[in-house]
C-alpha cells in the first residue's frame, strides 16, 4: 500500500477554545453524570470551541452500527434494543450542561421497523420539555427501505434542523458508503422538507476520499434541487491506517471557492473548512440561515 499522505500545517488540534471556562465545566459535568458525547469519544478537533459555544452532540441508540463504513470509526454489530430510560438520561444531560444547541445523531439501525424514527422523536420531546430554549438538530441515517414510516414518524414532532449527510460522491458510494444510496438521501432530504416546510434542512460532505472539485460542485447542485438549505464541508481524516485512505488534503482556499460555490447556489449556510464537522459551529450556521 502507498505511504500515507503528510498532513499539512492547517489540520491541527486545537486547544482551548472561545469559553475555557465554559468548556472545563461541561466536561466536569460529564464526568460526573458519567455522560457520554461523540464530541469526546470521535476525539472532535473542534470540542473546545463547541463546549465553549454550548454546543455538543450526542449518539443516541447505541454504539453499534448494523453497517459499516469504510471511513468511520464506529463499531459494528448486532445493537441493543434502544434503551427506554435513554431520552430522559439526554435530557437531564442538555440540561445539567445548559446547552444552547444539540445535536442528536444515531448509527444505522437497519434492525429496527421505522429505523430509530420514534426513538429520535422522544428524545426530541424530553429535551423540549426540560430545556425549552435549546435549539435541536437531528443529524439522521438513511432510513432505507423505511423512508415513509419513519417520516411520518419524525415529523410529527420535528427537530429545528435536520441534518443528513451524503458524506461523498456518488461515484464513491459504493466504496465508502456500502448499504447506502445517493439518490435515496437525496430524496430522504426533499421529503422530509415537502412534509415540514419550516424546518431547515442540512447535510454533508467530506473530501480526501477520492472525489474531484468538480463532482464535489454537482452534488452541491443536486443538494439545492433537493431543496437542502444548508451546507458543511470537511476535511476527511482517516481514523486508523484500516480505514479508507486520504487521498488528498484541501487546502482552505479551496475550501472557501466550495464555499462561495454554495451561496451562490442558495444555500442559506454553508461552513466549508478542513476542520469543518457537521455539527460543528452549529449554532451560527443555524443563526446565518434564520433558523433561530
Ligand atoms: Fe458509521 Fe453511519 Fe456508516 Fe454506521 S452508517 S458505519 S455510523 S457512517
Ligand atoms: Fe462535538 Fe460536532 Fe463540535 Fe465536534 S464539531 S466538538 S462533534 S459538536
Amino acid at each position: 500500500a502507498a505511504e500515507p499522505l503528510r498532513k499539512p500545517s492547517w489540520i491541527r488540534v486545537k486547544v482551548g477554545g472561545s469559553d475555557a471556562g465554559r468548556f472545563a465545566e461541561i466536561k466536569r459535568l460529564l464526568r460526573e453524570q458519567h455522560l457520554h458525547t461523540v464530541c469526546e469519544e470521535a476525539s472532535c478537533p473542534n470540542i473546545g470551541e463547541c463546549f465553549g459555544r454550548g454546543t455538543a452532540t450526542f449518539m443516541i441508540l447505541g454504539d453499534l452500527c448494523t453497517r459499516r463504513c469504510p471511513f468511520c470509526d464506529v463499531g459494528h454489530g448486532k445493537p441493543l434494543p434502544p434503551d427506554p430510560a435513554e431520552p430522559a438520561k439526554i435530557a437531564a444531560s442538555v440540561a445539567a450542561l445548559k446547552l444552547r444547541y444539540v445535536v442528536i445523531t444515531s448509527v444505522d439501525r437497519d434492525d429496527l421497523r421505522d429505523g430509530g424514527a420514534a426513538h429520535f422523536v422522544e428524545v426530541i420531546r424530553a429535551i423540549r420539555a426540560a430545556s425549552p430554549s435549546t435549539v435541536i438538530e437531528t443529524l439522521v441515517p438513511d432510513f432505507r427501505g423505511r423512508m415513509d414510516v419513519a417520516l411520518d414518524v419524525l415529523c410529527a414532532d420535528p427537530p429545528d434542523v435536520l441534518n443528513h449527510n451524503l458524506e461523498t460522491v456518488p461515484r464513491l458510494y459504493k466504496q465508502a458508503r456500502p448499504g447506502a444510496d445517493y439518490a435515496h438521501s437525496l430524496a430522504l432530504l426533499k421529503a422530509f422538507k415537502a412534509r415540514c416546510p419550516t424546518v431547515a434542512t442540512k447535510s454533508g460532505l467530506m473530501v480526501g476520499l477520492g472525489e474531484t472539485d468538480e463532482e464535489i460542485l454537482e452534488v452541491l447542485a443536486d443538494l439545492r434541487r433537493h431543496d437542502t438549505e444548508m451546507l458543511t464541508i470537511g476535511q476527511y481524516l482517516a481514523p486508523s491506517a484500516h480505514h479508507l485512505p486520504v487521498t488528498r488534503y484541501v487546502h482552505p482556499e479551496v475550501f472557501v471557492d466550495y464555499q462561495r460555490a454554495a451561496l451562490k447556489l442558495g444555500f442559506t449556510a454553508a461552513a466549508c473548512g478542513p476542520l469543518i464537522r457537521s455539527s460543528y459551529w452549529a449554532d451560527k450556521q443555524a443563526d446565518a440561515a434564520g433558523v433561530v
